[in-house]
């Protein structure tokens, strides 16, 4: 029970941060974005309704998150900031009235919006230094974004060059930020290849967008047709007479980047809303998918005199459009097995078209919320489908229930091996018993190779699904033994695809602990926990002897995580699995500090740091461990031994008065990135 608007506001804290962490680190939504935005507008409200219980640690003042494992951070000089959002015409008319309340008769009079559609893609800030590119970076904390500039080369639509008008010379700076996004004709070609190659397909564009943006290999980016529409020009040497954002993106399209065609310069409030219903309904007309429009102000003098909060302009509002609903008829509910056994139902629907595309079949996700929405087969149901995460059955319509709609049941036993069906006492989901069921078997070596796991390009599910029906491979350790003898001459493997297999096989032996044990599919055990217990451990023989205590003694690592790893590796079956990995030479462990690929050099031998605060990019024990690789020390009090205090948000005030007596430098958070590369404070 929530009894005061405190324990509100404590229990929505918490889910969106649970929520931003599978988003953001994870690219694994379990929500929509409709349900999360509804959450965080409710928080923001309680918020406004009580300031005294105001945390600047709240995910109301926070914007989205970025992951350096892969690539180098990169300090955004302007904030990259989010936008407001607001859901209905009654609220954006309270926006309109709230901006514009200080503005003089004349400038209403003289007021101009540009309307723009809202690109459900991901944003990227380019910097071109006189006329190249020289970097482009993701949004990452809206502070610190991560470096893609190897990645964005690869994007055609994005200059690397920028044209200049007759003869004169490029400006010697400029940063330009934009939406980089996948047409939905890209998407469905991606989404084909990934099939014909035994991949699981991406979500939605915007998904594949920025997974395609964020790979390792450049390669892979060049190849996946993503796009760019620009628009904001940031910063620009020199003066180009720019007065308004119209000026800017006209200068912009001058300069080579490609402008959203329908982007429209408005005076009055109803065309705004009559441009608004006109795109709602014709969204599905569009080659790209949009989540809503954005508002601006078109004059750049009033903009900087609103300024923003600390997380977006006040300038700029973004109108979100709902998410798709439609009825249909329920078919029938049957129930999946994933790589872990959890048996999920989900409802098999007659086709309907929803959000842009086919739906045939939505996730019920467990045996409660079935209950819970009360759905029998044969109702007539309501379909979502919010853009981003598969499409969800949301209730069923009781005038068009019939009277022979049959209630459901969950079943007792497998539907692939006949095993029982198993549901602890406590927990929402019921598993298959049988460790070797077939549908299991398949997901579990699926998942072993995909991207978040081993990696292993060329093992999808339907590969994997016949190499477990011909008996090649039952295990994960089974893929280390393949030889080329016994997969040439199976249908599809020709000389070039063995050898290419084998080769990303040998590959895979060079991953990390961590990967690995993503991959083994340990329940509870997520690619954050897997770190996290990387991290500490180091290598699968230390792990597989820790106990539970000493796993439960790390950040991040609750009771019911280290409880199931003891169990996994207490199983004989699972046991057996990691040491013939460890035979067969597969990386059993975590190198140090992966960050940009380069070892790391001892720069920080003789110092001894304190951090206090929270930093944005990293989390304490990453912070500290980042330390101690440098060969520092990382403490916990401020001393006359203390080289350096680094203050991160809301910092420790005993910590501060102590440095400041004892004249310790206190440096913020990009100063201690720049330590840790040099070594020492410039
Ligand atoms: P946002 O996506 O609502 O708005 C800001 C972004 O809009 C900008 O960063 C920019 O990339 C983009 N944009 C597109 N067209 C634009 C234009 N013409 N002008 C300016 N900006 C434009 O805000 P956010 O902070 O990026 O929020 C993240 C999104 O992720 C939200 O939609 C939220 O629902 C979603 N999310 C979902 C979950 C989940 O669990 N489903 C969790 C976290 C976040």
């Amino acid at each position: 029970m929530l009894n005061t608007p405190k324990d509100e506001i404590d229990s929505l804290r918490a889910r969106i941060s649970h929520h931003g962490w599978r988003y953001y680190h994870l690219d694994a939504p379990e929500i929509s974005d409709f349900e999360y935005d509804q959450m965080l507008k409710r928080l923001i409200e309680l918020e406004e309704a009580h300031p005294e219980l105001y945390d600047p640690e709240s995910p109301s003042q926070k914007i989205g998150a970025a992951r350096f494992e892969m690539f180098r951070p990169v300090e955004h000089e302007i904030p990259m900031m989010s936008l407001d959002n607001v859901f209905s015409l009654e609220e954006l008319q309270a926006y309109f009235l709230r901006v514009t309340k200080s503005f003089s008769k004349q400038e209403l009079e003289e007021l101009k919006w540009v309307f723009e559609l809202k690109i459900d893609g991901l944003a990227i800030s380019l910097v071109y230094r006189h006329g190249m590119l020289v970097t482009a970076a993701t949004r990452g904390n809206g502070r610190i974004g991560e470096d893609v500039t190897a990645n964005v080369l690869a994007i055609n639509s994005i200059p690397k060059a920028l044209t200049t008008r007759g003869s004169t010379s490029p400006p010697a700076f400029l940063e330009v930020r934009g939406e980089v996004y996948m047409g939905k004709e890209a998407f469905v070609r991606l989404n084909q290849a990934q099939m014909d190659a035994g991949q699981p397909p991406f979500a939605n564009p915007r998904n594949s967008a920025a997974g395609s943006l964020r790979q390792k290999d450049p390669r892979i980016t060049a190849k996946r047709e993503l796009s760019f529409w620009a628009y904001q020009l940031v910063r620009v040497a020199g003066d180009q007479h720019l007065t308004s954002h119209i000026e800017s993106l006209r200068y912009l399209e001058q300069c080579g980047f490609p402008v959203n065609p329908n982007i429209k310069v408005i005076s009055g409030q109803e065309e705004i809303v009559a441009e608004i219903s006109k795109w709602d309904a014709k969204r599905h007309e569009l080659d790209y998918e949009i989540d809503g429009a954005v508002i601006k102000i078109d004059d750049l003098r009033l903009r900087e005199r609103l300024g923003s909060t600390a997380r977006a302009p006040r300038w700029a509002i973004a109108y979100k459009l709902a998410p798709e609903e439609r009825e249909t008829k329920l078919l029938n509910i049957e129930v999946s097995i994933g790589k872990s056994g959890k048996a999920t139902p989900f409802a098999v629907l007659e086709p309907v078209l929803v959000g842009g595309s086919t739906v045939s079949r939505a996730t019920l996700h467990n045996e409660d919320q079935v209950k819970l929405k009360g759905v029998r087969v044969g109702d007539t149901v309501v379909v979502r489908k919010a853009g981003d995460v598969i499409p969800e059955v949301m209730r069923f319509v009781p005038e068009l229930r019939m009277p022979d709609a049959k209630e459901w049941h969950f079943p007792s036993e497998c539907p692939l091996c006949g095993s029982p069906l198993e549901r602890k006492s406590g927990e929402s989901d019921t598993y298959c018993v049988n460790f070797y069921c077939e549908g299991r078997i398949v997901q579990r070596l699926a998942h072993f190779c995909s991207r978040s796991a081993l990696d292993i390009e060329g093992l999808g599910e339907s590969r994997i699904a016949q190499l477990v029906d011909e008996g090649l491979i039952l295990s994960p350790p089974d893929i280390f033994r393949l030889q080329y003898s016994q997969l040439i001459g199976f249908e599809g493997f020709g000389e070039k695809s063995v050898t290419a297999l084998l080769g990303a096989i040998e590959e895979a032996k060079n991953g990390s602990l961590s990967r690995l044990l993503v991959g083994l599919a340990i329940r509870h055990v997520g690619e954050g926990a897997a770190r996290a217990l990387a991290k500490s451990f180091r290598s699968l023989p230390e792990l597989m002897k820790a106990s539970k205590e000493q796993m439960s003694a790390i950040d991040g690592i609750g009771e019911k995580i280290s409880e199931s790893v003891r169990e996994f590796f207490e199983s004989p079956k699972s046991s057996k699995i990691c040491n013939e990995l460890i035979d067969l030479g597969v990386a059993i462990e975590e190198p140090i500090d992966q960050a940009g690929g380069v070892e790391i050099a001892k720069n920080l031998v003789g110092k001894v740091i304190v951090i206090t605060g929270t930093l944005t990019a990293f989390t304490r024990d990453a912070a500290e461990a980042a330390v101690i690789e440098r060969g520092g020390k990382a403490s916990s009090s401020v001393s006359k031994r203390t080289s350096v205090l680094v203050a991160g948000d809301a910092p420790g005030g005993s910590k501060i008065a102590k440095a400041e007596e004892l004249a310790v430098p206190i440096v913020n958070e990009s100063q201690f990135l720049e330590l840790l590369r040099l070594g020492e404070l410039s």
